[in-house]
């Protein structure tokens, strides 16, 4: 079992109607959880007043747990360099980069035909801005690798070519001190196809002394501290290859 879960959204974001904070902190309790961050979207400069609810929401309930207060900030699609909607990441305890949309479009593809751009341009743009994210060493974590790029291009094409952006990726992340996130979620937006190849992207991070951190991205109770894809992951990985909170979060 993994006693913490540093990637968990409330109702504020508006796509996790159940999840008061209260109901997040109970939730977490009764898993046996000792450690959650709390990382609600930060779509642009303006979403930061929600932080500060959580903050208020989560001092009101008393309980065992060590609590952040994060947020996933995401990418800027207006960009090809990876820059963050909002330069101002103060008061977060800790920083998730989210690269959810398209660069220059700004969609969120749901497969390739869903991508506006020419695919040898998004992996362009794909590249440039990953490679732009983790070189921000405000960031404490890369959320979900590969996403995007899995529901934006055909990877039975493009995944070598991905993995080599990848290892450039995993340099600069390990100069920047930014994690890579095994996120749960991921399992579900990922073609089951690819599942047993996706331990890769976590081995190139290894290989580069990139540290590995659990993430449930939960919308939902039910799916706090759930963590069935990520194990999978891990079994191909080295025993003892998931690194703990406090190695990622710097307070
Ligand atoms: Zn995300
Ligand atoms: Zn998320």
């Amino acid at each position: 079992m993994i006693d913490y879960d540093l990637h968990i959204h409330t109702a504020y974001c508006g796509h996790a109607a159940p999840m008061t904070v209260e109901t997040i902190l109970r939730q977490a309790e009764a898993l046996g959880l000792s450690t959650i961050a709390i990382t609600d979207h930060i779509f642009a400069n303006k979403d930061h007043a929600v932080i500060q609810t959580i903050r208020d929401d989560v001092a009101r309930v008393a309980t065992g747990l060590e609590v952040f207060v994060g947020a996933e900030v995401d990418v800027d699609y207006s960009h090809t360099d990876g820059r963050l909607v909002t330069d101002n990441l103060t008061g977060l305890d800790y920083v998730i980069a989210g690269f959810h949309y398209v660069p220059t479009v700004g969609n969120y593809p749901r497969g390739p035909e869903d991508n506006a751009l020419p695919a040898e341009e998004f992996m362009e743009h794909w590249a440039s801005s990953l490679l732009g994210v983790v070189s921000n060493p405000a960031i404490d974590t890369l959320a979900h690798p590969g996403r995007l790029l899995a529901s934006a291009v055909d990877l039975d094409v493009f995944f070598d070519d991905a993995m080599k952006v990848f290892e450039e990726a995993a340099a600069l992340s390990a100069n920047s001190n930014i994690a890579w996130e095994m996120n749960e979620l991921t399992g579900c937006r990922v073609a089951a196809q690819w599942h047993g190849q996706w331990h890769h992207i976590y081995e190139i991070a290894l290989d580069a002394g990139v540290k590995l951190i659990y993430g449930s991205d939960a919308h939902a109770p039910d799916t706090i501290g759930t963590h069935r894809f990520v194990d999978s992951l891990l079994s191909k990985l080295p025993k003892g290859c998931l690194a703990r909170p406090e190695d990622v979060i710097k307070i």
